[in-house]
């Protein structure tokens, strides 16, 4: 069973709950399917946080923080309570995520080309985000709290530019479409079932800060995510494993695609009506794996139905089969006539996990 069938499967999967029907019902092309051109006219800059350790830059050179002052030019990132480097984690999501936009026909410019290696200065960065002329950029980030284990401190958040910023194109972008993006964005990552962090002053999921130079240096909208606390052992958990790594990528990718779409778009509005028409739960659709109640993607499915637009909702119902069955699992649910039926939502997010 190679890797893309399993991938074909996972997906048709995601339209037999998105339409409530047995998946073998699908042979026939969905109206519902996404044709890998929603996203044609959109640019996204994605720029996973930190970088790999072979360079020999010095991070403590001081670069333009854009409020006047000067800081830090990098910093290493965190560990997370296993050992898994922060900037790892930051460029397997990244990927993840890049290859799921990709699929959907956006043009994805990245602050960096591998996790070997050197990405720039924080300044560096906000330039090529601005450069690349993105509609929406994109900064991925994990948090940590402590050195050791931190059981009380946990969770997601956004983190937000304090109002005004100095550079009036940056003033523009962030207090415009970067507090949007960024508020679609905690949506998103609600509604896939993640907790916004309950530490830093955090407050509904946005942090509010004038610290970080990123969003006051960036003249494009810039959504800048911490994904979790490494330092908390179910955040840790969820952050480290491939299958925590793909609910991540699904919640950005949806939060992004709410965003350069909008909660009123058309694309899939057939798979709307049908699926307002339905009143089976997704974990109670016989033909889909058992899914706990307990599942934080099964849970979150009533509200996702009322959240975003159709297509962000169609790529996060395959949420709960990663939480179901594990990427390892996913060979399990494939037939052919199931690999007939796959739409290109997501096609590349999958490929991209199934390789690494
Ligand atoms: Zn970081």
């Amino acid at each position: 069973m190679n890797r893309s069938v399993a991938f074909g499967a996972l997906v048709a999967g995601a339209l037999a709950v998105s339409l409530s029907l047995p998946a073998t019902a699908l042979a026939a092309p969905a109206e519902t399917a996404a044709n890998g051109s929603e996203l044609s006219a959109k640019t996204v800059f994605l720029d996973p946080g930190h970088q790999g350790t072979g360079h020999s830059e010095d991070l403590n050179a001081q670069v333009d923080d854009g409020r006047g002052g000067t800081k830090n030019c990098q910093t290493t990132g965190m560990t997370t309570l296993d050992g898994v480097a922060e900037h790892t984690i930051n460029w397997k999501v990244s990927q993840l995520v890049e290859s799921s936009l990709e699929s959907l026909g956006a043009t994805v410019v990245t602050s960096r080309a591998d996790d070997s290696g050197w990405g720039g200065c924080v300044d560096d960065r906000a330039r090529a985000a601005t450069e690349s002329g993105a509609d929406v950029a994109v900064s991925i980030h994990a948090d940590s709290t402590s050195a050791g284990a931190d059981t009380d401190k946990h969770g997601f958040h956004l983190i937000i530019p304090t109002l005004p910023i100095p550079d009036a194109a940056a003033n523009a972008a962030q207090s415009e479409g970067g507090r949007s993006a960024s508020t679609l964005m905690r949506d998103a990552y609600q509604r896939a079932g993640f907790t916004p962090a309950n530490y830093a002053g955090v407050e509904e999921g946005l942090q509010e800060r004038s610290d970080v130079a990123g969003p006051a240096l960036t003249g494009v909208p810039l959504v800048f995510v911490e994904m979790g606390n490494g330092s908390n052992p179910d955040d840790a958990a969820v952050l480290e494993s491939p299958e925590g790594q793909l609910q991540h990528a699904i919640a950005l990718s949806t939060g992004i695609i709410d965003y350069l779409l909008g909660p009123d778009t058309t694309v899939t509005a057939t798979e709307e009506d049908v699926q307002s028409d339905s009143s089976t739960d997704p974990g109670e659709t016989a033909s889909t794996p058992a899914i706990t109640a307990s599942a934080p993607a099964a849970t979150a499915s009533a509200p996702a139905k009322s959240g975003g637009n159709a297509l962000s909702r169609l790529l996060s119902g395959i949420s709960p089969y990663v939480e179901a069955v594990g990427v390892g699992g996913l060979s399990d649910l494939v037939t052919e006539d199931r690999v007939r039926s796959v739409s290109n939502v997501a096609q590349g997010l999958l490929k991209q996990l199934l390789a690494s």
